[in-house]
């Protein structure tokens, strides 16, 4: 079925409207039509090739929530009118130790992305959620359990959610846990906002000094600005877990410092540059360990959801129409996101 779409053409090319074809559903497909998408910084590293191997026409978009328009013969889970998420998963080889383990997004083959991952479905790699229908394999399309009016501000949750609900709950993180956050963006608000539900005393690292309040009102008992040395210092040896959003290259050895012994630094941006290397010592003197991790598996994004329905917890967004997807980047580049923009699916028609 013909689709009305936002993508590039090439890596130096703009996001711009292009018509592209979903397959008719199989079996166990459910089609969605798309209400909202998420605009991650991970879409714009990949539609602009900053992590290479870019495949063009590059459809970003994998902060999906929508209304199930059709579904295939064997599907029981959903039926049309059901308000559904996709996150950045479309397919696995669901038969490898990762994917048993529901960790899917490890799959021993790789797991297929909801855009740039390989599909016979033309034009060969899968388009992904800056359009206005999607067609998915039941078993990674997740229930949306929040009220209507707060749908646009629930897309994020499916990758900015689970991102950092995912580690979180793998180091975890609860009352008496001393947990920070870097990075106040997409990722970096979710993680305050869940890290403080899971009742851990959360502090807030920025670079800017204007997301001091906002940080405190996202739920943080404390907020750093990482750029003044003293009110680094001031916790050195004193966290448990750190979790680091930055989606640009940066020294991570003024964040190792401040875990106590047996602390965790878990990073989950991925710069286009390297980091400059860790110092050693730093880890060797103090048991300390640097980690990373990758979104979360279906059933654990599946658990995110009902936990954030049920804690009233949805992300803090700027509407925005499909035609101002490049001003958002620009903006994104210049941390100046308050916290996810998300596209109103309906500005495409
Ligand atoms: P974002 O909204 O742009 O937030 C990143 C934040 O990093 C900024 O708001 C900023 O916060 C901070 N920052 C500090 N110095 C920066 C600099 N020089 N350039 C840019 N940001 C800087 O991005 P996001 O959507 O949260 O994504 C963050 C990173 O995670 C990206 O690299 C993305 O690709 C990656 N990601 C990884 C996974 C995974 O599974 N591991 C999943 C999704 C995304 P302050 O203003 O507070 O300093
Ligand atoms: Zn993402």
């Amino acid at each position: 079925m013909t689709t009305l779409a936002y993508g590039a053409q090439a890596a130096d090319q703009p996001v711009a409207p292009m018509t592209i074809e979903r397959r008719a559903p199989n079996a166990d497909d459910v089609q969605i039509d798309i209400l909202y998408c998420g605009v991650c910084h991970s879409d714009l590293h990949q539609v602009r090739s900053e992590w290479q191997g870019t495949l063009y026409p590059c459809v970003p978009g994998h902060e999906i929530v929508g209304r199930v328009s059709a579904v295939g013969d064997q599907v029981t889970k959903f039926a049309v009118g059901d308000i559904v998420g996709v996150g950045c998963m479309v397919d696995s080889c669901q038969s490898c130790p990762s994917c048993d383990d529901g960790l899917e997004q490890y799959c021993e083959t790789g797991f297929v992305g909801t855009y740039n991952g390989p599909t016979a479905d033309a034009p060969g790699h899968t388009l992904g959620g800056y359009s206005q229908r999607i067609v998915v394999k039941d078993a990674f399309v997740l229930k949306v359990g929040h009220d209507e009016q707060d749908l646009a501000a629930v897309a994020p949750l499916l990758c900015a959610g689970i991102t950092t609900y995912s580690p979180l709950r793998h180091w975890n993180i609860g009352p008496d846990k001393k947990v920070g956050i870097v990075g106040i963006g997409g990722l970096g608000h979710m993680g305050i906002k869940l890290a403080h539900a899971m009742g851990a005393y959360v502090v807030a690292f920025t670079t800017s000094e204007s997301k001091r309040a906002d940080a405190l009102a996202l739920g943080a008992d404390e907020v750093i600005v990482s750029r003044n040395e003293e009110e680094m210092t001031a916790h050195a040896n004193s966290f448990d877990f750190i979790l680091d959003t930055v989606a640009a290259s940066h020294d991570l050895d003024a964040l190792t410092t401040l875990l106590k012994r047996d602390g965790t630094l878990t990073l989950v941006g991925v710069p286009e540059h390297a980091h400059p290397s860790p110092t050693i010592a730093n880890l060797i003197f103090k048991r300390r360990s640097i980690a990373g991790s990758l979104i979360g598996g279906i059933a654990e994004t599946q658990e995110m959801l009902d936990f954030c329905a049920e804690h009233g917890i949805t992300a803090d967004i700027e509407m925005i129409r499909a035609d101002e997807i490049e001003t958002a980047y620009e903006r994104m580049l210049k941390s100046d996101v308050k916290y996810r923009f998300v596209i109103d699916i309906a500005s495409m028609g």
